[in-house]
C-alpha cells in the first residue's frame, strides 16, 4: 500500500459544509488528487478537551456545536462509520495517557470538510481530541507517533485555522488584517523550510501570534499534521488566504 499523505485544512465558516465556493472546490480537488484512504483520523479544533480522548465507536453521532446558522446546517448528517480498529491502534501508538471517549461525535471541523471531500460518506472516520492542557510540543509529538498509520492507508487530517480570532472577525472584510498575514506567512515559512520549531513554539512570534492564536484550539491540529509528515514529503499549499480579517484558510498537504 502506498503511503498516505497528511493534510491540514483551514475549515473557516460552518457554512462551507453546504456551500459551493473557492475553498470547498479546492477541498474536492484535493480528494481527487490523493489515494482513497482506508480510514480517516481527524483532529478537529472543535473537540477541545482536558487530556487526549479517542473516539472508538462503530457509528459516531453528529455534534452541532455552532449557533445561529440556517436550519439546513443542523440537518446535515455525515453517515460514515467509525473505526474502532484504527482508534485502538492509535491508542497503542500514543505514549501519553489517553482514554476512549464516545461522548463526542463528528463535529463541523471534521464533517464540513469531509462532506465536500468525500460526499460518498463510505470511508471510516474517527476523531482524536485536542488536549487543551498540553503545549505545542506534545501535539507535535503525538503526530510523530501516529505517522506509521500512513503506511496502513490512514489519512491523518487536521482541521482548524492557523489564524482564528472570532472577536476580531469583520464579515465585510474579504481579506485579512496585517497581523493575520504576518502570522500566516511566518508559519508558512517555517513549514516550507521544514524548521518546525517556529510552528511548534508559535508564541515566540510575538504580537501577531497573540492576535492570531488567542486560544490554541484551532491552531494545534496543524501540529499533528506536521508531526506526521516526514522529510521526503513534498508540501503543497492550498487556499493560501485570509478572510474576514482574522481567519486564515491556508491548508497544507504533505505527500
Ligand atoms: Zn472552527
Amino acid at each position: 500500500m502506498s503511503k498516505m499523505p497528511v493534510l491540514f485544512v483551514g475549515h473557516g465558516s460552518p457554512m462551507n459544509t453546504i456551500e459551493d465556493n473557492e475553498y470547498t472546490r479546492t477541498w474536492k480537488e484535493i480528494a481527487k488528487t490523493i489515494p482513497k484512504p482506508k480510514a480517516i483520523l481527524a483532529v478537529s479544533a472543535h473537540w477541545y478537551t482536558k487530556g487526549t480522548r479517542i473516539m472508538n465507536e462503530a457509528t459516531p453521532k453528529m455534534i452541532y456545536d455552532m449557533y445561529g446558522f440556517p436550519e439546513a446546517l443542523y440537518k446535515v448528517v455525515y453517515h460514515a462509520p467509525g473505526s474502532p480498529e484504527f482508534a485502538g491502534k492509535s491508542k497503542e501508538l500514543i505514549s501519553k495517557d489517553t482514554v476512549f471517549d464516545n461522548s463526542w461525535g463528528f463535529d463541523h471541523g471534521t464533517y464540513s470538510v469531509l462532506c465536500q471531500m468525500y460526499p460518498s460518506q463510505d470511508i471510516p472516520v474517527f476523531q482524536i481530541s485536542v488536549d487543551g492542557l498540553s503545549p505545542g510540543e506534545t501535539h507535535f509529538e503525538i503526530g510523530t507517533q501516529l505517522r506509521s498509520l500512513r503506511e496502513q492507508g490512514v489519512l491523518i487530517f487536521g482541521s482548524g485555522n492557523i489564524v482564528h480570532n472570532l472577536r476580531s472577525v469583520d464579515f465585510n472584510n474579504a481579506k485579512g488584517f496585517d497581523w493575520a498575514y504576518d502570522f500566516d506567512d511566518k508559519i508558512k515559512n517555517s513549514i516550507l523550510d521544514r524548521d518546525f520549531s517556529t510552528a511548534v513554539h508559535y508564541e515566540s512570534i510575538g504580537d501577531s501570534a497573540r492576535h492570531a492564536v488567542p486560544t490554541p484550539d484551532h491552531y494545534f491540529p496543524l501540529l499533528y499534521v506536521l508531526g506526521a509528515s516526514d522529510e521526503s514529503d513534498k508540501v503543497s499549499i492550498y487556499n493560501n488566504s485570509c478572510t474576514m480579517g482574522s481567519l486564515s484558510m491556508t491548508s497544507y498537504l504533505f505527500e
